[in-house]
């Protein structure tokens, strides 16, 4: 797996509950962003860049739309917009249910 840090973070911290969470692959898997929104409202974003293939990491107040730019080539990463990706989100309900993608 590339993207560690927010796994670690939901494994360290016992997450059980959060507000929102994605993990997505973009750029026809090129690219890879997951976040992860607890209570608190802040966003933490892993990701690994489309175009530089860089993995970073930022924590950000969340908003939607999300996006953030790679801190190494500055490119725009955001979660691709999916008709039905909403859909199943929901039906997935946990942070913990990693790597099924
Ligand atoms: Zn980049």
């Amino acid at each position: 797996m590339v993207l560690d840090k927010i796994a670690a973070y939901v494994k360290e911290h016992g997450v059980t509950k959060f507000k929102y969470h994605t993990w997505r692959k973009f750029d026809n898997g090129r690219g890879e962003i997951r976040i992860l929104v607890l209570d608190d409202g802040v966003a933490r974003c892993e990701y690994q860049c489309a175009k530089c293939t860089n993995i970073g990491y930022v924590e950000a107040e969340w908003k939607r739309p999300f996006s953030t730019a790679c801190a190494k080539c500055g490119a725009k990463i955001a979660v691709p917009k999916l008709r039905d990706a909403m859909k199943r989100e929901m039906k997935k309900g946990s942070a913990e249910a990693g790597g099924e993608e």
